[in-house]
Order: structure tokens, then sequence, then C-alpha cells
């Protein structure tokens, strides 16, 4: 990056992996604006104070300066992680999406940046003839019966065991839900090569085969475990399809699929089932059913809350998601982000001081 880079340039890192660039390109004596984006959740200070270089880690991001995280709680996360663990960071001013510190004679600029979807790409192409015919199909296939969706890479934190225990609950408490529901889980391989995500990976298969066994009649597989990825028309013919989504991980710095669904949802018949520990949460709370995914019970009531909500409310509730998400497109993300690239007049002033 050093090699490449002009002086002019505007240097923007993305994610966790490449926290540490900007630190290396300051010792390169690269001096232009570096500005990173953390995709994933950042800890609260009780749990960056257990990782051994903490202090390393934060005074590496320091040397960036913007600093943009998913949500609110991130920032605050940040912000009373360097305040407490790094001496002589000092908060300057507080803005709604953003908070200015002093550091090493510089100011670093930290705000929270939620990302989005292209929606109106989304919106399309679940329109479009090849989803539309795809679709079709698979309510053919799935005649007289509600489609939850689940879609996650293969990973800890996106809560698939606690999920199907949650159907399974939900098959459990509420039979009126058994032949009327399948679960579709899509599993996209990941890390397949870490013993950790295997092991997970062999408690998936054992959790699916025991609730099809146990629940399972000729005609109705309650739950349908695909471990593969899909392509763009498969994928959206089953966000435009499935009339609802379980979107339940263990925590999340956004979680694009719960935007995707909604963007794909053009018949205005889905409900999103929404962990609060996404990020996602922040803006779509308020149109989806938001559950803790950790409480299999209450999750197993939402499965069957959705499953029995009334046509309108449906629609009026994934009006109001896909309104906000219309609005909160990845392309005013962007342009917003670039925006804060520059730091109001009177701390500029202060950091040629
Ligand atoms: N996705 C994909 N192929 C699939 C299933 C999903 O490319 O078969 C995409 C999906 O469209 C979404 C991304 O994977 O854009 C997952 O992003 P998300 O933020 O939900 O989770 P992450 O994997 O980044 O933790």
């Amino acid at each position: 990056m050093a090699q490449v880079s002009d002086p002019g340039d505007f240097i923007w890192v993305h994610d966790y992996q490449l926290a540490m660039v900007a630190e290396h390109l300051r010792k390169m004596d690269i001096r232009q604006p570096l500005a990173f984006f953390l995709h994933i959740p950042f800890p609260s200070p009780d749990l960056l104070r257990r990782l051994p270089w903490n202090r390393e880690l934060l005074r590496a991001l320091l040397e960036y300066d913007l600093i943009g995280f998913q949500t609110l709680r991130d920032r605050r996360n940040f912000t009373s992680g360097i305040t407490s663990m790094i001496p002589g960071v000092r908060i300057l001013s507080r803005h709604r999406y953003y908070t200015l510190f002093a550091y090493n004679n510089r100011i670093v600029k930290v705000g929270h940046f939620p990302i989005s979807i292209d929606f109106a790409a989304f919106d399309k192409q679940a329109r479009s003839k090849d989803v539309s015919e795809a679709a079709w199909y698979m309510r053919e296939h799935f005649e007289g019966r509600e489609l939850a969706l689940g879609v996650d890479r293969l990973d800890y934190t996106k809560g698939i065991p606690e999920r199907f225990l949650a159907f399974e609950r939900a098959l459990e408490k509420y039979p009126d839900l058994r032949q009327k529901v399948s679960l579709i889980q899509v599993v996209v391989p990941s890390r397949t090569l870490v013993p950790e995500y295997q092991t997970l990976k062999e408690e998936l298969d054992g959790l699916a085969g025991r609730i099809n066994g146990r629940f399972g009649e000729p005609g109705w597989i309650p739950i349908h475990y695909l471990y593969r990825s899909l392509d763009t028309t498969q994928l959206l013919a089953y966000y435009r399809t499935s009339e609802i989504a379980l979107i339940t991980p263990l925590r999340d710095g956004m979680n694009l699929v719960a935007k995707e669904y909604c963007a794909c949802s053009v018949d205005l018949n889905g409900v999103l089932i929404l962990s609060e520990f996404a990020g996602a949460a922040d803006q779509l709370g308020q149109g989806a059913i938001t559950v803790n995914p950790y409480d299999i019970e209450k999750t197993a009531d939402a499965i069957y809350l959705a499953f029995t909500m009334p046509p309108e409310e449906r629609q009026q509730r994934m009006q109001m998601l896909r309104g906000k998400i219309r609005r909160n497109n990845v392309h005013r993300w962007v342009n917003w982000f670039l925006a804060e690239k520059s730091l109001p007049e009177e701390s500029a002033e202060m950091s040629r001081k």
C-alpha cells in the first residue's frame, strides 16, 4: 500500500484482520489521512481487559484519523476502552454520530455508521423473471406450508444450534405448527479446517437429524438443512418465498442477510424475527419481532407469533422495514463515511497546532 498510494489518496481500511495497518503505514512514513471501518462488534471494556495485547491494539487503532463502527454501542465500547486504558486520550467534543478525541497532538474522529445493502438492486433482482420462476417452483414444492429461513456462515456467533432448539420447542409447544412450517437452514461452509468449526458442523448434523427423526412425517421434513452456498437466483428465491426469516445470531456486527431478506420480500408477506444482538436490530428492531436468541422458550413463542400474524400486520411491518433500508442504503452509507473524513474546521486548526 505504501508503494502504490500517492500523498493525496484517502486510504480506507476494512475490518479486524487489518486493524494494525495504520500503525505499519505510519512507521513507513505514510502521512495521508487513514480511515478504518470495523464490520464486527467492538468488545466492552470488561471483555477487552482479558485480551493480553489490548493496549497495543487500541494504540494501533488510534493511528487512524477516522474510525467507524457499526453501532452506537460499539462506539461507546471503544470510547470507554481508550479513555480508561490509554493515557493521554482526551475527549474534545461529542456529536450525534461521532466523537472527536485528542491524542498525541492529533485529532481522531470516532463514529458509528451502520452498513447497509444496495436495496434497489436486491428489490429489482427479486422481481426478475429468473427469481420469480425459482420462487414459483419453491412455492409449488412446499405447497400449503410456510417456510422459515435461516442463512448463515457456519460460525459459532450465528446461534444456529439455539435456533434449531427454538424451532424444536415451537413444534413441541404449538402442535398446529407441525406439517405447516418447515425451517430451511442454509449453512455456508466457513473455516472448514478449524477443529471447532468441524465440531459445530457435527453438532448441527446431529440436531437436525434428531429433530427430523422426532417430528418428521411422510411428506413433511421439519428442518431442511443445506450445507453449501447458493447461487444468487436461488438465494433470492428463498428470500422472496419464505414467510419467516429467523435471524438469531448470538452476536453480529450488522447482519446483512436481515436487510437482504426485507429488500427481497417484495410481496410484503415476510416476517423478520431478529436477534437483539445483531447490529441490524438498531434500525430494524421496530418492524421486526426481536428476540434474545439464548431464550429458547421466547424464541419459540416468536416463531408462533410470526406464523399466526395476520397478513395486514405482516404487510405493515414489512413496509416499514423496507422503507428504512431503502432510505439507509449502502450508497448513502459510503457517501456518509466519506463526508466524515474531513475534520470540522476548529478541530483541523487544533490538529495543525
Ligand atoms: N451469502 C452468499 N451465499 C450464500 C448465502 C449467503 O453470498 O449462499 C451472502 C449473503 O447474501 C450476505 C453474506 O453472505 O451478503 C452474509 O453477510 P452477513 O452480514 O449476514 O454475515 P457475515 O457472514 O458477514 O457474518
